[in-house]
C-alpha cells in the first residue's frame, strides 16, 4: 500500500478547488473564456499557497480532451498525465535543479515544434528564479517570439531574483497568502475525509504555525497524525513540530511585561525542554508580538488574529498594557536577535535570554522616558505629589498594571503618606501646566531650572523648590511677582507655593531625562 502525503492529494485539481486566491482564479477564467490568454504568466507568491497547482490546472484547461475548458474533466490521458507528470506537451521543469543554460536550450529546441497531440505546448518552470543568467538569456530569446502554440507558466517566491526583461515579458499574477481561519477549515474537510480526529485548537495552531502556507500545514498535520497517539493533542504540536502552545507566548510575555526575570528564563528553558530551537523561538514570539500588535492597533477588526475566546481577554489585556511603543521595541529588539544570533550561533541561547531580559527591562526604560517627556499628560493633573513622585522614580502605580487572571504580581509599592525633599517632582508636566498658563515663564524655567524638587517646610513638605541658574533681574521680578506666584502654586498638580533660588555656584549641565535614566538604572544603558 503506497501513503500518498496529504498535501498530494488534497491538491486542487480544479480552478473551483483553489483556496483564497479568487482574484487569480477569475482573471485565469475570463482571459480562457475569451481566448486572451496571454503567452506567459509570472506567478509569484509564498511556498505553498496554489502556484504550482494552478499553473497544472490551466494545462488541464488548455489540453483537455473536452477543452479549452474551464472545468477539466481529470478523466482524459492529458489531464491525467499532467497531474501524474509525463505528459509529451506539458513540459515541467524545475528551476531549482535544472537552472543550467542547456536546459533551457532544450526548451527553445522544442518551443518551436507543434505540440505531438494535444492543443498546446505548454512549459510549466517552478523556482524560475534560480536560473541562472546565461540561462536566463535563452529564455529571453525564446520569450521574444514564441510561437502561437506555446504558453510558459512560470512560478515564483522571489520575483525580484528574475531580470526585468522577462518579468516584463510576463502578464504578473500575485498569490496571497491564506488566512489561517481558511487553512483550519481546510484541515478541518480533509481529516473528515480521512476520518482523522483532531480538535479545533490544534488545527487551529496548525493553521497559524504555517503562516498562510497551505502545503505546509497539511505537511505539519500528514507529521502529527503519524506520531501522535490518538487524537492529536497540543502537546503533541509542540513534541512534534515545536509549536508552542499559543498561551505559553502570552505567559512569557505577561513576564517580560511584569519585569518577571525568573518567569522568563523559565519560559525559554520550558520551549527549549519540549524540543524547540532558539531560532524557532523568536520566529514564533515575532508572531506572537504582531498579533499584539494588530490588536492594539486594529482592535477587533485585526484580521488573522482569531484567539481562543478563552483566553482573548488576556491578550487584549497584555496588548494594551504594552502599548504600541513598547511592543514596536520589542519586535525590533527580537528581529535585532535573530542577526545576533547569526553572528553567534552558539551563543544562541545566552543572546536569548539576555534579549528578553533587556526588554522586561526596557519596558520599565521606555515607560519612565515617556513620563520624563511628559508624554503622558494624564499623569500630573489628578494626581498628587507622592503619586507623581513614586511614577518619577520608576515604580509601578496599581493604574498601570491592568487585572488579567493569573500569574500578576500586581503589588506596587505603597505610596508614601507625603512627599520628602529627595523626592522629585514630574518636571516635564509640571512645565508643560506652566506653558499653558504662561510661555514666558515656561521658557525661563525650562532655560534656567538646574533641579526642582518638594521643598520641605517648617511643618513639613509645602510646595516646590526651584533651583535656578542666575536670573537678570526683570525675570527675578516676573517669577516673585505675588500673582503670578499664587497663580503658579495653584497650577494642576502644584503641591503648593512655589519657592526660586538661584545657585550662585559653577553651572552644571541640564540633562534631566538622562539624569533621570542613570538614576533608575544605574550607569549608562545602551537603548538597542
Ligand atoms: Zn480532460
Amino acid at each position: 500500500m503506497t501513503y500518498r502525503v496529504l498535501a498530494r492529494k488534497y491538491r486542487p485539481r480544479t480552478f473551483a478547488e483553489v483556496m483564497g486566491q479568487d482574484h487569480i482564479v477569475t482573471a485565469l477564467s475570463r482571459a480562457l473564456q475569451r481566448d486572451r490568454l496571454a503567452q506567459a504568466y509570472l506567478l509569484v507568491g509564498p511556498r505553498g499557497v496554489g502556484k504550482t497547482s494552478t499553473a497544472r490546472i490551466l494545462a488541464k484547461s488548455l489540453n483537455c480532451d473536452q477543452g479549452p475548458t474551464l472545468d477539466p474533466c481529470l478523466q482524459c490521458d492529458p489531464c491525467r498525465e499532467i497531474e501524474l507528470g509525463g505528459n509529451v506537451d506539458v513540459v515541467e521543469i524545475d528551476g531549482a535543479s535544472n537552472n543550467g543554460v542547456d536546459d533551457v536550450r532544450g526548451i527553445r529546441d522544442r518551443v518551436h515544434y507543434r505540440p505531438m497531440r494535444d492543443r498546446f505546448k505548454i512549459f510549466i518552470i517552478d523556482e524560475v528564479q534560480r536560473l541562472s543568467g546565461p540561462a536566463f538569456d535563452a529564455l529571453l530569446k525564446t520569450l521574444e517570439e514564441p510561437p502561437g502554440h506555446a504558453l510558459f507558466l512560470f512560478a515564483t517566491t522571489d520575483p525580484h531574483k528574475i531580470p526585468e526583461t522577462i518579468v516584463s515579458r510576463c502578464q504578473v499574477f500575485e498569490f496571497r497568502r491564506l488566512r489561517e481561519v481558511d487553512i483550519q477549515n481546510k484541515l478541518a474537510q480533509i481529516c473528515q475525509a480521512e476520518n482523522l480526529e483532531a480538535e479545533a485548537e490544534v488545527l487551529a495552531a496548525v493553521a497559524r504555525g504555517c503562516r498562510g502556507g497551505l502545503r505546509d500545514a497539511e505537511s505539519m498535520l500528514d507529521q502529527l497524525f503519524a506520531a501522535a497517539e490518538g487524537a492529536p493533542t497540543l502537546d503533541d504540536l509542540e513534541m512534534i513540530a515545536g509549536l508552542a502552545r499559543p498561551e505559553r507566548w502570552l505567559s512569557l510575555f505577561e513576564a517580560v511585561e511584569q519585569d518577571q526575570p525568573q518567569a522568563i528564563l523559565q519560559s525559554v528553558e520550558g520551549f527549549l525542554a519540549r524540543g524547540g530551537t532558539e531560532r524557532d523561538f523568536v520566529e514564533q514570539g515575532v508572531e506572537a508580538i504582531r498579533d499584539l500588535l494588530h490588536l492594539i492597533l486594529l482592535g477587533e477588526d485585526a484580521r488573522g488574529v482569531e484567539p481562543a475566546p478563552e483566553w482573548r481577554s488576556r491578550q487584549l489585556a497584555l496588548a494594551k498594557a504594552f502599548g504600541r511603543d513598547r511592543l514596536e521595541s520589542l519586535l525590533g529588539m527580537l528581529f535585532a536577535l535573530e542577526g545576533r544570533m547569526n553572528q553567534a550561533p552558539l551563543a544562541a541561547r545566552a543572546l536569548l535570554e539576555w534579549t528578553l531580559l533587556r526588554a522586561a527591562r526596557l519596558s520599565r526604560l521606555l515607560e519612565t522616558g515617556r513620563w520624563l517627556q511628559g508624554l503622558e499628560t494624564s499623569v500630573v493633573p489628578e494626581a498628587s505629589p507622592s503619586a507623581a513622585a513614586a511614577q518619577v522614580t520608576g515604580s509601578r502605580t496599581p493604574t498601570t498594571s491592568p487585572a488579567t487572571g493569573a500569574g500578576r504580581q500586581a503589588s506596587p509599592e505603597p505610596a508614601p503618606p507625603s512627599p520628602t525633599p529627595a523626592q522629585k517632582p514630574n518636571l516635564p508636566a509640571l512645565l508643560k501646566q506652566v506653558r499653558r498658563h504662561s510661555s514666558t515663564i515656561a521658557d525661563l524655567l525650562e532655560d534656567r531650572v538646574i533641579e526642582c524638587r518638594f521643598h520641605l517646610g517648617e511643618n513639613g513638605p509645602d510646595g516646590l523648590q526651584w533651583l535656578l541658574r542666575p536670573l537678570t533681574a526683570q525675570d527675578r521680578e516676573m517669577l516673585e511677582d505675588p500673582m503670578e506666584k499664587r497663580a503658579l502654586a495653584d497650577l494642576p498638580g502644584s503641591p503648593g507655593p512655589w519657592h526660586f533660588v538661584e545657585d550662585q555656584g559653577p553651572q552644571k549641565p541640564i540633562d534631566p531625562i538622562g539624569d533621570q535614566l542613570r538614576e533608575t538604572f544605574g550607569g549608562t544603558e545602551e537603548v538597542p
